[in-house]
């Protein structure tokens, strides 16, 4: 199998994380914080040595401040049910996923609203701007995508968040697609905080994600339970990361996302992408000199895009061409992809896009194997 569906989750996985799994179920497999036997305080420090590596990767200020969560969608809950009151307002792009949009719709039943601000792609001025004037007096959180999983739109995140610092209103940025690809610096931005999966541009095994919160005081925890530490209170403890990890956790998944972080740094995450934007640039090319493929975005550039590009071919639904594809050995994601408003932007919310996207390990005769079938005259006759 060929596999372009990296967007969704990384595969393969590096060989190190498979094996330091392998390890982590023989070696660290005891409740750490919790034992004050070896195998448990172990576990700890493998635990601890992840929080620090990617603490360092986005250059937090501290490893607590670094929370373990089960996938983004979960990191994204956390944050918005924990910190949105009555009466609060939100600011979205219009491209989010479903991860943010489902649970601010549910969040509207509780008497808070959102409003929805344009993103224009390449025009970094213009969707500064949108976001902006969708502000008001109400307005407590912006909720923004780094990059689009479906369009591949890059969003100015750095100045959204700067934007939002002048007028004391907190950024939850998701930066699901973007980690492993564009350097994110904590320190640099004012970003309150980065939600994270740990399972596809970070090479992490799935069932991992990451909150990175810079001030935990003012976010509730939505689950509560035991947390190894002050034991005898029926409080919640306020300490990080404790008080949004209750229960045990996905240690085997941590240890696997601590030798994938190792794996992007030995690689360079800019060699990632220019490795992963030489493939696109080549079915970019390909793809603009094919007519019945239709194409929505521009050539995907490093400031204004990640490396993925989504199309459709002239009058077929994107679904048949994902299983033409998938019976040639080709893994690609159709559909909608979970953000129907990113498919309202551009048109495509009745047949989808089938999208493409390279992992590290891409290589490039299968990027030409693709276009080999997307050129077949079989296609057209679908
Ligand atoms: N946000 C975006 C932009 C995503 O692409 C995804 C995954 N498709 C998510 C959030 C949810 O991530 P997870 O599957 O880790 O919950």
């Amino acid at each position: 199998m060929i596999y372009l569906d990296n967007a969704a989750t990384t595969y393969p996985k590096p060989l190190q994380v498979i094996k330091s799994m392998d390890l982590a179920m023989r070696k660290y497999n005891a409740n750490p914080g919790r034992g004050g036997y070896k195998m448990s305080i172990d576990t700890s420090e493998e635990v601890f040595k992840c929080r620090e590596k990617i603490s360092k990767l986005f250059n937090a200020s501290n490893p607590e401040n670094v929370v373990f969560t089960l996938n983004c969608t979960s990191s994204l809950n956390i944050v918005l049910k924990g910190i949105l009151n009555k009466g609060d307002h939100v600011v979205v792009s219009c491209l989010e996923h479903n991860a943010v949009m489902r649970p601010l719709q549910s969040l509207t039943q509780m008497g808070i609203d959102y409003s929805v601000a344009k993103v224009y792609p390449k025009d970094n001025d213009a969707t500064l701007d949108s976001f902006r004037k969708s502000l008001n007096e109400r307005t407590k959180l912006i909720v923004c995508m780094h990059v689009s999983n479906v369009w591949g739109i890059r969003l100015p995140i750095e100045r959204i968040s700067a934007m939002a610092r002048q007028y004391n209103i907190r950024v939850v940025v998701d930066a699901a697609q973007s980690a492993g690809i564009f350097n994110i610096d904590l320190k640099d931005s004012n970003i309150d905080y980065l939600c994270l999966a740990g399972h596809k541009g970070l090479y992490g095994p799935m069932g991992t994600g990451i909150i990175i919160i810079k001030n935990a005081n003012d976010i509730r925890p939505i689950i509560e339970g035991g947390t190894g530490s002050n034991s005898i209170s029926m409080e919640q403890p306020n300490i990080m990361p404790d008080k949004f990890e209750s229960g045990t956790l996905n240690i085997t998944g941590i240890i696997g996302l601590g030798a994938a972080i190792d794996f992007i740094n030995s690689k360079g995450i800019n060699n990632i992408a220019r490795h992963e934007y030489n493939l696109v640039s080549r079915l970019y090319e390909a793809l603009s000199n094919m007519d019945h493929i239709e194409l929505y975005m521009p050539k995907p550039d490093l400031n204004y895009f990640a490396p993925l590009i989504s199309f459709n071919v002239k009058k077929l639904d994107s679904e048949n061409v994902a299983r033409f594809l998938s019976n040639n050995g080709i893994a690609v994601r159709a559909g909608l992809h979970c953000a129907p408003s990113a498919h309202k932007f551009c048109g495509t919310l009745d047949r989808g896009a089938v999208r493409v996207c390279p992992s590290v390990f891409t290589k490039y005769s299968e990027i030409e194997f693709l276009i080999s079938l997307l050129k077949n005259k079989r296609l057209h006759n679908l």
